[in-house]
């Protein structure tokens, strides 16, 4: 056992997260975990993942749902793309594997949505198969301790952090339990491991998962990307960021470019309490879910308004709000227009008039939700104002 994977791997033991919920889980849920966690903190992730296993318990499940509903479960979490990956890939999985996690690393690396280090991370944390992995919070531990300089972002420098990862792999284990194999964890288990039987190697190798959950930890809980606790660091000795005060300049941050800003105009129509929403298309930003119309601006959207022969009875400016996406920043103008008639156009393929509250339960991206929130609590508070108004009506 070399001597970075065997103190982390105690450290593990003592300190390590062991409540997380698809901790010893299968590949399916470890699959989804992985999935959700891309870019997303634990934190925010733990109830999507509930909600998720909740409807789709199993890879069946999930591969007969609708989009519209496993977007719909994504709403709010960013990052679609994830969301319809996982969709296509339950689907071939039902096709190709028999409903079946495949089992193989190139199997697993060939469905839509799944990296490098994402399969490795299923292959070691569900199927025990030693692989090393490398996302984001791996790339900053490995960078300090290791003094690898150069933004992660730089194939060259990717290509050394990978490097590193595998050297500092647990060495394999050969064998049976109980034959002499040393197997770090097989007494005191640190993870609820499912072990098979007949998949011996795999029992042997469960070590792997302890490494590869004290890595992720590591990461999120000590070797955090500010200040982090290196006066609890199990590699403390030999990390060279700590050893040598550069624990500041590493990992080397992204080379700094401008953000481009750009501008929309969301018109949101209301008719009674329906909004007319609209689908986006599969891909580009928020694709598949369902938006306002959205315009260049208010003149462009003016436009479109009087070309379709429509009447508003008022309008208003809401609050502009911008949203960062990874590489733009989108200012976003909601323009709120409630209509005198309801026009036929309610039908065109691709756009829907749905109640605002149900709409709040549709696929829609979180500023969506935030502005539709607003318009909810308008219409809940037009609703008891009207009450209020004919109650008084009513009393003599
Ligand atoms: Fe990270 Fe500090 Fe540990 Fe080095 S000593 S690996 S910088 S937590």
């Amino acid at each position: 056992m070399s001597n970075f994977s065997s103190r982390l791997i105690a450290w593990q033991r003592r300190h390590g997260r062991h409540d997380l919920p698809w901790l010893g889980a299968d590949a399916y849920l470890v699959w989804l975990s992985e999935i959700m966690l891309q870019q997303t903190q634990v934190a925010t992730v733990i109830p999507y993942y509930l909600r998720f296993i909740a409807s789709f318990p199993t890879i069946a499940a999930l591969a007969e749902a609708s989009e519209e509903q496993v977007l719909a479960h994504w709403s709010g979490l960013g990052y679609y793309a994830r969301g319809r990956n996982l969709h296509r890939a339950a689907q071939i999985i039902m096709e190709k594997h028999r409903g079946e996690f495949p089992r193989q690393y190139r199997q697993i690396l060939e469905l839509p949505g799944i990296g490098r280090s994402t399969a490795a991370a299923i292959c070691a944390l569900a199927l025990h198969e030693r692989r090393a992995i490398l996302d984001g919070n791996v790339k900053r531990v490995l960078a300090r301790y290791c003094g690898i300089e150069g933004w992660a972002g730089e194939k060259k420098v990717e290509e050394k952090l990978w490097s590193q990862a595998e050297a500092l792999l647990p060495p394999p284990c050969r064998g049976r339990v109980g034959e002499g194999v040393e197997v770090i964890n097989a007494s005191t288990p640190i993870l609820a491991f499912p072990l098979h039987g007949g998949r011996d190697l795999s029992a042997a190798n469960s070590h792997i998962a302890t490494y590869t959950q004290a890595l992720m930890d590591m990461g999120a809980t000590l070797c955090t990307r500010g200040k982090p606790k290196c006066e609890r660091c199990p590699v403390q000795s030999d990390c060279v960021a700590f050893q040598e005060g550069r624990i500041g300049e590493l990992p080397t941050p992204r080379p700094r470019k401008v953000v481009p800003e750009k501008h929309a105009t969301f018109l949101l129509l209301l008719h009674g309490n329906d909004i007319l929403l609209e689908k986006r298309p599969g891909s580009g930003i928020w694709g598949g879910l369902w938006c306002p119309l959205q315009f260049d601006d208010e003149e462009s959207a003016r436009n479109w308004f009087v070309q379709n022969g429509m009447a508003a009875s008022e309008g208003e400016r809401l609050e502009a709000f911008s949203h960062t996406f990874s590489h733009f920043r989108l200012h976003i103008a909601p323009l709120k227009i409630r209509l005198a008639h309801k026009p036929l156009l309610a039908a065109q393929p691709g756009s829907v008039w749905l109640d605002v509250e149900e709409a709040l339960r549709a696929a829609i991206p979180a500023p969506v939700r935030v502005l539709l929130g607003k318009l909810s609590g308008d219409a809940s508070r037009a609703a008891c104002m009207k009450k209020a108004w004919n109650d008084r009506a009513r009393t003599p």
